[in-house]
């Protein structure tokens, strides 16, 4: 902590790992007349590309406008249907309201938080059918004039991967777009295979408690050219390759990733392997303190993770326990903890459009109700952690 820090807290929930490598290549840049659209946004992007192996990286402002742009790609339009998890940050369900499309919420299952392959299967053949059988996976209003099913959106929740081979053979069936939410799991792996990589267009975000930052930042990745040229496109206020700065072929954003972002996350990616190695060790150090307590359940890791790429420690409480008064006796110690996630389908927003309910997605509540994220980054001490949990440990045996 330095002395201008006005928290009370003993240990930061999540923080950066910055170093004078990110810090001196910063600098660098600064003393340069290129502060956008310079050589460094290329140079990520390429960095990007060689660790998964994708044809394409894109990089943009920030995940939420990446998953925009992959949802503008798929050209969904208002009314059509986006298969998703409503267990989730809200940008992954934000960015299939921008274009007016109707996110329609699969529950997740309860081990790892990622979306339940069987209701997914049977939610998508369903939706294909129509009529009524359609009818229970929509939501009581909102849909009325509803399109057809276009696109799946998974989210690889607390990076790890969803089950991705049951959703492509799902979406090959029903010739859907397949947009892989991978903004929590850089660098992780699915049978082998990057996240990321594992549906048509995948996307990783670079916001400060991510595993590599940018401040704000985020990256697409696809092998599809047709795709990767309209994003690039959209992302540059529609200018296509040939347009002039004044001309613009299609309604697009500035969604551009500038050069002072850019570099710094070049220089993250030089250390993303070491920075997830440190993470799966702070992991490691809390796995050991907390797995034996009665009053809590810690992460699983699915057998389909071949990697993890460790985002958030998130425990639950055992039921019973009240979460909320946990988190503020925390607090009260000095160790900060949050909800995580709080259900997508219980914003205020989304009852009002689409009538939802408590009680509509049981599993994505009840994680919901007794998940807290504890503090967690790749800068963590063994001490840190200790601290961390001694403190747990008193409050649940009180
Ligand atoms: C972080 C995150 C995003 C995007 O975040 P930005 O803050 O816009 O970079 C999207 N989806 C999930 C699941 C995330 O965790």
């Amino acid at each position: 902590m330095t002395k201008t820090d006005p928290s009370p807290f003993k240990v930061p929930l999540s923080s950066p790992d910055i170093t004078d490598l990110e810090r001196n290549a910063v600098l660098e840049v600064l003393h340069t007349p290129n502060l956008s659209m310079g050589p460094h946004y290329l140079a990520f992007e390429q960095a990007i590309a060689e660790y998964v192996g994708a044809r394409h990286a894109i990089s943009v402002s920030s995940g939420t406008t990446g998953l925009h742009l992959c949802v503008r790609a798929a050209d969904i339009q208002p009314g059509e249907l986006v298969l998703t998890t409503p267990f989730s940050f809200m940008a992954s369900t934000n960015a299939i309201l921008y274009e007016k499309a109707i996110p329609v919420f699969v529950d997740v299952e309860p081990q790892t938080g990622n979306i339940d392959p069987v209701q997914f299967v049977q939610a998508a053949a369903d939706l294909m059918a129509g009529g009524k059988a359609a009818e229970k996976w929509l939501p009581r209003k909102g849909a009325e004039q509803h399109g057809p099913l276009r696109a799946l959106l998974p989210v690889d929740v607390f990076g790890q991967p969803a089950e991705m081979n049951v959703i492509m053979e799902t979406a090959r069936a029903h010739d859907l777009v397949v947009i892989e939410d991978s903004c929590e799991a850089i660098g992780a792996e699915y049978h082998g295979q990057p996240a990321g990589m594992l549906g048509d267009m995948g996307i990783f975000a670079f916001y400060p408690n991510k595993q590599i930052t940018t401040a704000e930042g985020g990256m697409i990745v696809t092998n599809n050219d047709r795709y990767a040229e309209i994003m690039r496109a959209l992302r540059n206020q529609g200018r296509a390759p040939g347009d002039t700065w004044l001309q613009h072929s299609y309604l697009g954003y500035n969604y551009r990733m500038d050069e002072l972002s850019a570099v710094l996350g070049a220089a993250q990616m030089t250390r993303l392997d070491e920075l997830l190695e440190k993470r799966a060790r702070v992991a490691g150090w809390y796995e050991e303190r907390l797995s034996d307590l009665p009053q809590l359940e810690t992460p699983q890791i699915a057998p389909s993770t071949t990697r993890m790429s460790w985002f958030v420690y998130v425990v639950r409480v055992a039921l019973g326990i009240d979460r909320d008064a946990l988190i503020h006796e925390l607090a009260a110690e000095g160790i900060p903890a949050r909800p995580y996630f709080a259900p997508i389908h219980l914003q205020l927003y989304l009852i009002d459009m689409f009538g939802y309910q408590p009680g509509d997605y049981p599993v994505t509540e009840d994680l919901g109700n007794r998940g807290i994220a504890l503090p967690f980054s790749s800068v963590m001490t063994e001490d840190q952690v200790e601290l961390v949990c001694e403190v747990l440990g008193k409050l649940l045996l009180k």
